[in-house]
């Protein structure tokens, strides 16, 4: 088997033809940060592994989280310290394997009137929150006096408010840290392929040996044969569960989450916070560049799987949350420029709401000997991979005599993150900066590009000056598109301009002015014909629009 190190759309035919001819040690379905953290542990362990993804990578609930990397301070009040312990431990771990996208982020706690914590609770609350995800003391909390409180955040009312707590959380952006760790995996040999459904499950004497698979790009049909298959399919593990005629016991419960996205100025909050509202859970508000976003919602989800949308209900709630909070912003829904809708594959609870839904992840094995791992955080990522590929790798020493690594991956530095620091990071943009300059691009575009693809970012300028001296705006998107084409498995411009730039969602008022300018260029680079290129327009005008209109 030949060892392709990237994901590049270009060798997609040629990674098709070597997984339908070989025997691998795991297949995993489903290219989220599930599946994508069990491909980086299995590769770098020494097996031979293969992922596929129906739809885009990070196209499912990886791109539509809160993107913090956080232990979940609220499961400290559902009694859950392990999965604090656990998640917030990681918080360290990412931000030190991947500085460039994982970042320190200061969260303000208003405590007030009648809210769900009061100044003594938040104190103890927060302290061993800080504990239990073993932050620096330095860096423990602050708890606040309500002159302070208001100092840290004018906008916030304050007929109510008591006081309140500065804590440490992390920020992220989820779809990139799928496409580092996927990236990172590709180094170790994993082969990855997007718009590939696992259609149907293949068995041998009634035990699970792969997939089959169809490709939605070339529209072929092959097989993927595996000692062991993982299912990583978020909301759809219970999709597949059927197939493998072993959905029985314990089943997802499936919550829709929202989010909203205002321009910054029209909530210019100092940093982020995260308070309580009426019905008793608790919403973020986050500032990320010239926008603040807002979420999010928890409700129980029957409708179609593939398709959440944000709701009239889910922004009215939003905005109403915000507009109690910051009674001087006055949101309505015309400020809106993006948003978001995603789905969390939580486990069922008898009898439980969908806040109070426990987080924690489960592995199932089927009598066939499907491996189905559910629940869980993106923060905890790494270490229900190392839980599932432990469970693979006593599977196949018991049955194959296989020897295989432990894992490791906790000194895995994801790609383009090799940094000491976030000190480092900064100190690599500005030389870029400087050495960029006289040219038609900013400081910040060279910063968003650090902050997207680290080390990395130094090549795409680079590339883009060979287009035109001058490295105007258009020659570094231009290559920021070939990039993410030849490293990332871009395959349509939505690809682009919604998991891998986030831009659909970040920066919407620059979209179709960009996308007119790569349009043809991506035509001609992936030999489009009519046909395609009339579907893909019209995929992504759909996913643009959808951003702001609600059903
Ligand atoms: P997914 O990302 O959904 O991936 C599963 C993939 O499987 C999909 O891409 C799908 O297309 C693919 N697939 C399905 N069927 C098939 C098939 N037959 N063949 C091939 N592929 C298939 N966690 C945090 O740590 N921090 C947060 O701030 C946070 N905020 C959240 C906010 C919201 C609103 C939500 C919904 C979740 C949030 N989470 C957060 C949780 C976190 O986002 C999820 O736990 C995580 O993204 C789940 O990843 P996954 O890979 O299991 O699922």
């Amino acid at each position: 088997m030949a060892n392709r190190q990237t994901l590049s759309t270009f060798h997609r035919d040629e990674i098709i033809k070597e997984v339908s001819s070989f025997l691998f040690d795991l297949l995993i379905i489903g290219g989220g940060i599930t599946g994508a953290g069990i491909a980086l542990d299995a590769a770098s362990r020494g097996m031979k592994v293969a992922l596929v993804e129906k739809n885009d990578f990070a196209s499912g609930t990886s791109s539509k989280s809160t993107k913090l990397i956080h232990g979940g301070l609220r499961y400290l009040k559902q009694f859950e310290f392990g999965l604090v312990h656990e998640v917030g431990r990681e918080r360290a771990v990412l931000h030190k394997n991947a500085p460039h996208i994982v970042h320190a982020e200061n969260m303000l706690l208003p405590i007030i009137e009648r809210g769900s914590l009061g100044r003594a609770t938040t104190a103890i609350g927060l302290s061993v929150y800080d504990w239990l995800a073993g932050v620096r003391f330095s860096e423990w909390k602050q708890m606040l006096s309500k002159y302070a409180t208001r100092k840290k955040e004018p906008l916030l009312r304050t007929d109510i408010l008591k006081g309140g707590s500065i804590y440490k959380e992390y920020r992220t952006d989820d779809a990139r840290l799928v496409f580092e760790v996927l990236k990172t995996a590709a180094r170790y040999g994993a082969l990855s392929l997007n718009y590939c459904a696992a259609e149907e499950l293949l068995y041998e004497n009634q035990k699970i040996c792969g997939a089959k698979i169809s490709d939605r790009i070339g529209n072929g049909r092959f097989d993927i044969r595996a000692k062991k298959v993982i299912n990583a399919a978020g909301p759809w593990v219970d999709t597949l569960r059927e197939k493998d005629n072993s959905k029985k016991g314990k089943k997802l419960h499936l919550t829709k989450g929202v989010h909203l996205v205002v321009p910054y100025e029209k909530l210019p909050v100092k940093q982020s916070a995260y308070f309580d509202v009426a019905d008793g859970r608790m919403i973020f508000v986050i500032p990320r560049g010239r926008i603040t976003y807002i979420g999010t919602t928890d409700t129980t989800y029957l409708e179609d799987i593939d398709s959440p949308a944000v709701s009239k209900t889910d922004v009215a709630y939003l905005l109403e949350a915000v507009n109690f909070m910051f009674p001087t912003v006055h949101l309505t829904v015309d400020d809106i420029t993006s948003s978001w809708a995603g789905l969390r594959p939580l486990i069922h609870e008898e009898g439980k709401d969908p806040s109070e839904l426990s987080r924690k992840d489960e592995i199932f094995v089927s009598p066939s000997g499907l491996i189905s791992i559910a629940g869980g955080k993106l923060t905890g990522y790494r270490k229900m991979a190392e839980r599932a590929v432990d469970m693979v790798s006593v599977q196949l020493a018991e049955e194959d005599g296989m020897d295989f690594k432990n894992c490791f991956t906790d000194a895995i530095v994801l790609g383009g993150g090799d940094f000491r620091d976030e000190y480092a990071i900064t100190a690599f943009a500005e030389k870029l900066e400087k050495a960029s300059q006289p040219s038609g691009i900013t400081a910040e575009n060279i910063f968003d590009l650090v902050y997207r693809y680290g080390r990395d970012a130094e090549l795409i300028i680079q590339n883009a000056r060979k287009i035109n001296p001058d490295l105007t705006r258009e020659a570094l998107l231009t290559v920021e598109m070939e990039y993410c084409i030849n490293e990332e498995a871009a395959t349509n411009l939505s690809d682009f301009f919604v998991r891998r730039t986030g831009k659909l969602y970040f920066e919407r008022e620059l979209v179709k002015r960009e996308y007119d300018l790569l349009k043809e260029k991506i035509e001609s680079q992936l030999s489009w014909n009519g046909r395609q290129k009339a579907d893909y327009d019209a995929a992504f005008m759909k996913e643009y629009e959808s951003a702001v209109s609600f059903n």
